[in-house]
């Protein structure tokens, strides 16, 4: 049987979208389901898309989401390296190889060189628009001899290199997603395959590469399912046998339209930032266009390399749902080590004016606390300075009307007096004091329950509701506590 071979192909436009991250996911599941190959190549023959650092960016993108490829581009020590036996990966670097397969076409007749200007092209687009036609080559310079075609080449005159396709011919293909799919050449452009800066369009590399790489199944995005019948005869044509396409539905905000940069956060980075752990986005985005047999929700890539196949893949567009990734992503982040999401929050931290480099290193056990304290109740790592904001404050002030509310008790100045006499006794406040404290109060005040939890949680966090009470009071520190409390009885008793 032939090796599975699948490829993810972008075109290096400066970060990866999340629908080419799912791509790429999607080639990956099934080349690894399948003890297959998957490749990553560089489609970079539109020269005035070229972005700096794009590649890196790329690659860098798909290794923080834990998508490793067999084959193609690769970076090493900040360099871009290829490895495999079917380079160059980068499209702009096979140039000569395209050139010898559209001479190729040209020979047997399925491809003629093209020299209407640009105006030309405009007036001719203008014209059938104007009668409700649908804009397309005319076919001006189908019929130009390949001598006289050579002649006016020699002589200087600007060229580009069209496809020839057969009038009234039926391109039939079979899609393993949407089924079998007949398109009429009278409905297809005579594509242009060699652009007249030399470099090949997106079609003809395509074709090419896809054959030359020996790629068993395209997998793509289905907006380019339109190109695929133009891909299919240039595959006719050259007498190569036809890979097994698979057009994936397009990524959609909730509003069923196109996820784009206008409605928010569209490429991996946005969500790297936003706090969002690789194994989340990734598991999450693997739901989004495809179903597993039962309702299992929560994937790791094994399982998903093993329970993955096209016949699950839906043909209508999928829905990234904001509040479902969040719930997945909380779902990793309580599932972490406190380590890991302590590393992750020292960042954010940072940003937020929190902590500084020194603390950081100094403090870190206390930042683990910290840390632990709130992760049970994070949708994203990003979340961690507002989560946590109130321990760093100088005083608390509280606005809550439940937590006002409280204080209003008769019981809450002996609480929060017990609570400052007890602390006199005690150098730090661990973890172990911290446990008894409150039973020390309630020895001493003879106060209990919520009557007695309460008005120390409003003084010390402004709020009738949060986490770990012990946590709170190891987090702050016997000076900290004191002086929330000083300010209580000032302020609201
Ligand atoms: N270069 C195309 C892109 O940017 C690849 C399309 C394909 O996979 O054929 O998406």
């Amino acid at each position: 049987m032939k090796e599975v071979r699948l490829r993810f192909a972008p075109s290096p436009t400066g970060y990866l979208h999340i629908g080419g991250l799912r791509t790429a996911l999607y080639n990956y599941l099934y080349a690894k389901h399948n003890k297959g190959k998957f490749i990553l190549r560089i489609e970079d023959t539109d020269q005035t898309r070229f972005v700096e650092g794009a590649i890196e960016n790329l690659i860098d993108s798909l290794h923080w989401a834990g998508i490793k490829y067999d084959e193609g581009v690769f970076v090493e020590d900040g360099k871009i390296v290829e490895k495999g036996e079917y380079g160059p990966y980068i499209q702009s670097k096979r140039l000569d190889i395209y050139k010898k397969y559209v001479d190729e076409l040209i020979e047997k007749g399925h491809a003629y060189y093209c020299f209407c200007s640009k105006e030309r092209l405009d007036a001719v687009r203008e014209e059938q628009k104007i009668k409700g036609l649908i804009p397309k080559y005319d076919g001006l310079c189908r019929n130009i001899s390949l001598e006289e075609a050579r002649e006016r080449i020699s002589k200087g005159e600007e060229y580009v290199v069209r496809l020839k396709l057969p009038p009234n011919y039926d391109i039939k293909f079979h899609d393993l997603v949407r089924g079998d799919i007949v398109i009429n050449t009278n409905d297809i452009d005579d594509q242009v395959l060699l652009k007249s800066d030399g470099f090949p369009t997106y079609h003809l590399a395509v074709v090419v590469d896809d054959h030359l790489m020996e790629i068993s199944h395209i997998v793509r995005g289905e907006e380019w399912l339109p190109s695929t019948p133009k891909h299919v005869y240039l595959y006719e044509a050259f007498g190569w046998e036809k890979p097994i396409y698979v057009h994936l539905p397009t990524v959609l905000n909730k509003d069923r339209k196109k996820l784009s940069k206008r409605h928010g956060d569209v490429s991996v980075e946005d969500f790297r930032d936003k706090g969002y752990l690789p194994e989340a986005l990734v598991n999450y985005l693997a739901l989004v266009g495809w179903s597993p047999e039962d309702n299992q929700e929560i994937f790791t890539m094994d399982e998903l390399i093993e329970k993955f196949s096209f016949e699950r893949v839906s043909k209508t567009g999928g829905i990234f749902d904001k509040d479902k990734l969040n719930w997945v992503n909380g779902h990793y982040i309580r599932n972490s080590s406190v380590q890991r999401i302590t590393d992750l929050a020292i960042p954010y931290l940072k940003e937020a004016g929190l902590i500084d480099d020194k603390f950081a290193e100094e403090r870190y056990s206390w930042l683990e606390l910290l840390v632990k304290t709130v992760q049970e109740s994070l949708d994203t790592v990003a979340q961690i300075p507002e989560k946590v904001d109130f321990i760093f404050k100088e005083n608390i002030d509280i606005v809550e009307e439940d937590a006002l509310e409280v204080l209003k008790g008769e019981q809450v100045p002996a609480v929060l007096r017990a609570i400052k006499e007890e602390l006199k006794n005690v150098e730090v406040l661990d973890e172990e004091y911290a446990k008894g404290l409150m039973k020390l109060v309630q020895k001493a005040t003879g106060v209990k329950g919520k009557n007695l939890f309460m008005p120390a949680r409003v003084a010390l966090t402004g709020s009738t509701h949060g986490p770990e009470f012990v946590n709170i009071l190891v987090l702050l520190g016997k000076e900290n506590i004191i002086k929330r409390i000083e300010h209580v009885e000032e302020k609201y008793l």
